[in-house]
């Protein structure tokens, strides 16, 4: 069984951003900018939102930190929305979800412009990825796409079964596997599915994104298997100094006696959702327009 090291694909793209960030700048003067906007102080957002600074840092993107209170009113957040999509020296906007109880978050969404949202969660970018028109994939999804080209596996004509149905990963994921240039054949499965099993048994690649630990168990791969493995969930451990540990929603004993490969995590699909957020910031720095062809960072 090998493990699909996230760390290490990660490391080698922002390489990659940094030299594409370097040379822009270079070339053309340009710096790309990430406004990075938190509301509230909830601990898992203030990590992330740290994380991903300390990552435009290391890729030369120039980041702006926006915090507002747990207070603030909504219309406060959507004029910041409306400073930053009129900024030129703005390329990409993140809203830090979840927001705080009593924020319409697709409203918020809806006020980001489609051409700086790098996270890709507009209509318009969603609608353009569905009709397979340029625009910002979103950064977990577009990630899991490179995790298993890296794992060397060629989707095509295989069949991907997807659990979970969010709008952030199930759906754009199963999307993303079944377009033409991917061509896998692709199974979505959520709480409404009987038995998960019957599909996983059948499948050569699972992607588990439930939230839920011992979603995907050994017993329901097909020996050989790929899993991408999304779910970040905290459980109790008083081994550890912080009280808890990290765990996916695959079970990683039972599946890796089954397996081919599968994400560990941490340092599975979460180094590579901060990367392809980078990779979209440097995409629309570097593109005037929507017009962000997917493989075009030159
Ligand atoms: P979400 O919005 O809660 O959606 C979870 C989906 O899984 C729902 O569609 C739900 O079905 C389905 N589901 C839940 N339990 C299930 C079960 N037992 N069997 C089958 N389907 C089940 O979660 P999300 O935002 O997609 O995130 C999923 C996980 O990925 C979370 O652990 C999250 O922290 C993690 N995540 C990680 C990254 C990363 O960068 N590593 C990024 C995003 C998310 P219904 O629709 O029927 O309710």
């Amino acid at each position: 069984m090998k493990l699909i090291d996230g760390k290490a694909l990660a490391a080698n793209l922002r390489g990659e951003i940094a030299a594409g960030v370097a040379r822009l700048k270079e070339e053309r003067g340009v710096v790309p900018g990430l406004a990075v906007i938190l509301v509230g102080e909830n601990p898992a957002s203030v990590s992330y939102v740290t994380a991903k600074e300390k990552a435009c840092a290391a890729a030369g993107i120039s980041s702006r930190e926006i915090r507002l209170p747990e207070t603030a009113s909504e219309r406060e957040l959507l004029e910041c929305i409306e400073r930053q999509n009129d900024d030129p020296a703005i390329h990409g906007i993140l809203v830090q979800l979840p927001l705080p109880k009593g924020f319409d978050e697709k409203k918020v969404i809806d006020a980001i412009s489609p051409e700086k949202d790098v996270d890709g969660f507009t209509p318009v970018n969603v609608g353009r990825m569905m009709i397979g028109e340029p625009c910002f994939l979103p950064c977990t999804p577009h990630g899991i796409i490179k995790l298993i080209e890296f794992a060397g596996m060629d989707l095509r004509g295989r069949h991907a079964v997807v659990i979970g149905r969010s709008n952030i990963v199930g759906k754009p994921v199963a999307a993303l596997l079944a377009r033409r240039e991917t061509n896998a054949t692709v199974t979505l499965c959520h709480t409404g599915t009987p038995s998960i099993a019957r599909f996983t048994r059948e499948a050569d690649v699972v992607i588990v994104a439930a939230g839920r630990p011992g979603t995907l168990t050994g017993d329901m791969l097909k020996p050989g298997a790929v899993v991408i493995d999304v779910g970040v969930n905290r459980v109790a451990d008083a081994t550890s100094a912080r009280g808890y540990r990290l765990v996916g929603d695959a079970d990683f004993a039972s599946c890796a006696k089954v397996a081919s490969a599968i994400t560990p995590v941490p340092g599975g699909v979460g180094p590579m959702t901060i990367t392809m957020l980078l990779w979209n910031t440097l995409e629309s720095a570097r593109n005037k327009s929507l017009i962000c062809p997917i493989d075009a960072r030159g």
